[in-house]
């Protein structure tokens, strides 16, 4: 039996930078953990929240793939 990712989960998100609230538009990877964000507008780098699983949960307008995973499959 394979684990299957949830087909409902939603890879783009609006990342909110913390330093210049410049938005940007970004496509997520299951696999992938970001945990720095690099504004492409303000060139800082962020790091994740405290507390946080990664910068998309952190600023981004969508929870990252994986806990959209885990909540979808929670809700049934
Ligand atoms: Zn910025
Ligand atoms: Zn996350």
């Amino acid at each position: 039996m394979t684990l299957r990712i949830h087909d409902k989960i939603i890879y783009k998100t609006n990342v909110t930078c913390p330093g210049c609230g410049c938005i940007d538009t970004r496509v997520m990877k299951f696999e992938v953990v970001e945990q720095t964000y690099h504004c492409p507008s303000c060139q800082n780098v962020y790091a994740k929240k405290l507390g946080s699983c990664c910068i998309y949960c952190s600023y981004g307008s969508k929870n990252c793939p994986v806990i959209q995973d885990i909540q979808l499959k929670l809700n049934h």
